[in-house]
């Protein structure tokens, strides 16, 4: 599903960024496009508790190695704050990090980091959001680790030649947008995810919130591929528009 969530989140971040500029308010062209590659890589973080996931396989043994430690503090955490009605969680995957507080204590995070670390804070968010999109958008390279790296060594070396020196606390938002789009990309799976813990909803912390019978979809199957694609034809519409709306300005 990695390729779905940094999608949701790209087209999720061009679409914001058209509904501004129809309302008056156009978006500066590097916020679009830096958004726009940060939204789609921070659209996979919240799967960084599962050592099997995109993130884990973004940047080899290191990845992974954190992959793990995460989910196994996602579990304990789960079951220190469960309650008796909360299902079992043994392996932490679909817990802290599938939430709007971390969505936003990650956004809010990272927007202190690029207000204090300026260009060198910024190039290392797009080194990793810029590794982490690729990973997902052609998983089944055999060298992924690699390339994915190396494109993040790209982005990195591109943003601090080119972009100024200060003004990154923005960088929280496509990082919080991203972790959002993540969010709810998985309530509309089968699984469902705690999105409003630590809320107490009828008796249970953890309780797994979900989308309506009717919208929701298995992992991988001919749902999730046509829902990829559509958000892929109103991510392209909406950065054409904003191109033209650039262009008149
Ligand atoms: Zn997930």
């Amino acid at each position: 599903m990695g390729s779905s969530h940094a999608v949701s989140g790209a087209a999720g971040w061009l679409a914001g960024c058209a509904v501004l500029a129809a309302a008056g308010h156009p978006v500066a062209v590097p916020v679009i496009i830096v958004g726009a590659v940060v939204a789609a890589g921070s659209a996979l973080v919240p799967d960084c508790d599962h050592p099997s996931s995109s993130v884990a396989h973004t940047f080899g043994p290191v990845s992974k190695w954190a992959c793990r430690r995460i989910g196994r503090m996602c579990a304990v955490l789960h079951a220190r704050t469960r309650t008796a009605l909360d299902v079992r969680d043994l392996d932490g995957h679909r817990t802290l990090t599938h939430t709007v507080l971390f969505a936003l204590v990650t956004g809010g995070l990272i927007a202190l980091g690029g207000l204090l670390g300026g260009l060198v804070f910024a190039g290392v968010v797009m080194f990793a959001t810029t590794g982490l999109a690729v990973r997902a958008l052609w998983p089944r390279r055999k060298r992924g680790a690699l390339g994915a790296t190396l494109a993040g060594v790209l982005a990195a070396a591109a943003l601090l030649t080119f972009a100024p020196t200060g003004g990154w606390w923005w960088l929280g938002v496509p990082v919080a947008f991203g972790c959002l789009a993540h969010i709810g990309g998985d309530m509309l799976t089968n699984t469902g995810v705690p999105a409003l813990f630590p809320l107490m909803l009828r008796g249970r912390r953890w309780r797994r919130l979900r989308a309506p019978r009717p919208l929701r979809f298995g992992t991988g199957g001919r749902a999730e591929h046509l829902v990829r694609w559509l958000m892929l034809a109103a991510g392209g519409v909406a950065a054409g528009w904003l191109l033209q709306v650039a262009a008149q300005m």
